[in-house]
């Protein structure tokens, strides 16, 4: 899906160039030409990034950053001419994200909202798909498992069984199942290969292998993932 802007610019000309370039870009444009407007189009269509001029008719720049951030993180890009030093300081201090000094090339500010939205981006940890149960973290975006914050090192299996297990806790699957998740890489063949994968899991993330708390055995079935991480001493 496209991210989307809302451009704040009084001057027409400005505000008409900057919505065209980016649409082709390939965003969502909403556009408002006072703070006022800023507000109640923001409101209505929550942007993912504001373009917001300081000096604006009715409530200025300033006072527009002020109130969306009593409400809302959006990542604000504040414009500012060169006079406006101060409140260009007075801005980031008021939780604009970024700054840009008129005049300024498409081609920039271009630059600037994709360097915000990524970095804006990375620290929203709903957009990564990161799961935890306890010390044990499972980054599916990265395919990176963490326990204790530390990075351990599984085979493709390993990880197949693990994110499988752990997308229902306490569900039971068989040997069968798991050998599905892990196929493409191991056609061997054999359920009790599963075994191994575990054993071998259970040494990189649990706490104490033999009385594991993630990976559990269903004795006749498979395996299961566990629902409770304090219990292991
Ligand atoms: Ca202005």
């Amino acid at each position: 899906m496209a991210e989307s802007i809302l451009l704040v610019e009084d001057e027409k000309a400005i505000r008409n160039a900057m919505a065209e370039f980016l649409s082709e870009e390939g965003f969502e444009i909403y556009q408002a030409g006072d703070g006022l407007e800023a507000l109640e189009v923001f409101k209505k269509e929550t942007p993912d990034l504001i373009i917001l001029d300081l000096m604006l008719p009715k409530l200025d720049g300033l006072e527009v950053c002020k109130a969306i951030r009593q409400k809302s993180n959006v990542p604000i890009i504040m414009v500012t001419a060169r006079d406006e030093e101060i409140d260009k300081l007075l801005g980031l201090e008021l939780g604009a994200d970024d700054y840009i000094t008129k005049p300024f090339s498409l081609r920039e500010i271009k630059a600037r909202i994709k360097a915000v939205l990524r970095r804006t981006g990375f620290q929203s940890a709903a957009e990564e798909h990161k799961i935890s149960f306890g010390p044990l973290e499972i980054n599916t975006d990265r395919r990176e498992v963490k326990v204790n914050n530390k990075v351990v090192e599984l085979t493709p299996s390993e990880y197949a069984i693990l994110t499988t297990l752990s997308q229902n806790i306490g569900r039971p699957y068989s040997r069968l199942q798991l050998l599905n998740a892990t196929l493409g890489e191991s056609y061997a063949g054999y359920e009790r290969a599963i075994d191994t994968h575990v054993s071998n899991l259970r040494k990189k993330i649990e706490p104490n292998p033999q009385k594991p708390i993630y990976i559990l055995t269903v004795y006749g079935l498979g395996y299961k993932f566990g629902d409770n991480y304090e219990s292991n001493v």
